[in-house]
C-alpha cells in the first residue's frame, strides 16, 4: 500500500512548483508508508524531474498534455480513478486549494468514498483533525474505510523540503490525439499577473469595507503592496465591491494564507474572515474603530483612519526601497 499526492502543476513555463505540493508531501509523512506523487497537464514532465528529487516522494508519475493545457477537473477525476484502480492506494491527498476542492469530491463520488476535507493534522491511518465553523472548532474525524481521500489545509503544514537523489519517474500515457478529452486553458488574469500569489506570499495586504471605494483601493492598497512586493487579498465586502477578483478572496469561503506578515485594512475581524488568515506569522491591524474583533488577533493594531497612516507606510516603504533596503525585512 502507498500514498498517492496528487500535486498541482505550474500555470507557467520556468515556475517552480508551488509550495503548496511541499506542504502536502509533509503532511503525509505521519502515515509512514510509500508516497508516490502524480502529476497531470501541461509541462507535466518537468514538474515530475523536479518532485523526484524531494525528499519524502518515493516514485514519481506523470501524464502530459498539450502546451498550457490541463485537464478539466472532471477529466482528471477519470483519469485518476483509472490510475487509482490500478494501483494499491490506502490514501489520496490533494491541497485544499481551488485545484483540490474542485478535483476531490468529484474524485471520491467516481471512487465511492467519502472525502475529509481541509485536513489540519493526520493523526493516523484513519484519523483526521480538521477546522469547522469558520476554523472555531477542531473536529476528529474516525473514518473507517478502504481508502481515505483528503485535502490538506496546506497554510498548517510547513512547505520546507530537502532534496534527495532523484526516484524513478514513470510517464503516463499522454492526452495528445485525443480529441474526446475537454481541456481547460490555463485563464490569464491580465489583472493579477504582476501580483504575488496569496498562497506563496510572504506578505499580504488585505483591504475590507473601511476601503471605502475603487478610488481608495488604487491610492492605498496598491502602492502599499507594491512597497512591499505583497500580494493583495481582501474580504468578502471587499471582493464583492470589486476591488480583487474572487481569487483574492481570504477566509472561509476563500484561500486560506500564512504569510510572515498580514495587513488587515478597514477589516472588521469576522469569524469567517479570521478562518482564512490564522496561520499567519504576525498580523498587523488599522482599523479606526478601536473595538474592531480583529484587534483581538492583533501582534500590532493601529487605531486609525487608514486614509491617514497607509500614505505614510507608503512613503516610508518607498523610501526604504529606493535607498536599496530589503522591504521584506
Ligand atoms: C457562510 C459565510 C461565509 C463567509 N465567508 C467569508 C470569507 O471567506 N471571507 C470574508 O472576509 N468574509 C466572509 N464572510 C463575511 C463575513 O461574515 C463578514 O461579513 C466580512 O468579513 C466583513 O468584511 P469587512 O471586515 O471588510 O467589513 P465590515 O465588517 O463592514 O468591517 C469594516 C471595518 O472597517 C473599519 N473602517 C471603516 N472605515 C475605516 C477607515 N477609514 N479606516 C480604517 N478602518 C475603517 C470599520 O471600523 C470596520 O471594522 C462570510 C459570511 C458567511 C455568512
Amino acid at each position: 500500500m502507498a500514498i498517492l499526492v496528487i500535486v498541482e502543476g505550474k500555470p507557467k513555463s520556468g515556475q517552480t512548483l508551488s509550495p503548496v505540493n511541499f506542504a502536502v508531501i509533509n503532511a503525509v509523512q505521519q502515515l509512514s508508508q510509500p508516497v508516490h506523487a502524480i502529476v497531470v497537464g501541461g509541462r507535466a514532465e518537468d514538474c515530475a524531474t523536479q518532485l523526484s528529487t524531494i525528499k519524502g516522494v518515493d516514485q514519481v508519475f506523470y501524464a502530459e498534455t498539450p502546451g498550457d493545457h490541463w485537464l478539466a477537473p472532471e477529466q482528471l477525476a477519470v483519469f485518476l480513478k483509472d490510475f487509482i484502480d490500478a494501483h494499491d492506494y490506502s490514501h489520496i491527498v490533494a491541497a485544499a486549494n481551488f485545484a483540490g476542492k474542485n478535483l476531490i469530491p468529484r474524485l471520491a463520488a467516481l471512487l465511492g468514498n467519502e472525502p475529509v476535507t481541509e485536513v489540519i493534522s493526520i493523526i493516523d491511518d484513519e484519523t483526521f483533525e480538521r477546522l469547522s465553523y469558520a476554523g472555531r472548532l477542531v473536529e476528529t474525524w474516525v473514518v473507517k474505510q478502504e481508502q481515505q481521500l483528503l485535502t490538506v489545509k496546506h497554510s498548517h503544514f510547513s512547505s520546507d523540503y530537502q532534496r534527495q537523489h532523484p526516484v524513478s519517474v514513470v510517464k503516463l500515457g499522454n492526452f495528445v490525439n485525443q480529441p474526446e478529452v475537454r481541456c481547460a486553458q490555463w485563464l490569464k488574469n491580465i489583472d493579477s499577473e504582476d501580483r504575488a500569489d496569496l498562497s506563496t506570499a510572504k506578505i499580504i495586504v488585505a483591504a475590507g469595507a473601511g476601503i471605502a471605494t475603487q478610488g481608495e483601493f488604487e491610492y492605498l492598497i496598491k502602492p502599499l503592496a507594491k512597497a512591499l512586493n505583497a500580494g493583495i487579498g481582501g474580504s468578502r465586502i471587499a471582493v464583492d465591491k470589486g476591488y480583487c477578483g474572487s481569487d483574492g478572496l481570504i477566509g472561509q469561503t476563500g484561500k486560506s494564507v500564512a504569510p510572515a506578515l498580514y495587513i488587515a485594512i478597514g477589516i472588521s475581524g469576522a469569524n469567517q474572515h479570521l478562518a482564512g488568515m490564522q496561520a499567519s506569522k504576525c498580523v498587523v491591524v488599522i482599523n479606526s474603530d478601536s473595538q474592531a474583533p480583529f484587534f483581538q488577533h492583533a501582534d500590532y493594531g493601529l487605531v486609525a483612519d487608514a486614509k491617514a497612516v497607509v500614505p505614510v507606510l507608503i512613503d516610508y516603504f518607498t523610501k526604504k526601497h529606493l535607498t536599496g533596503e530589503d522591504g521584506n525585512g
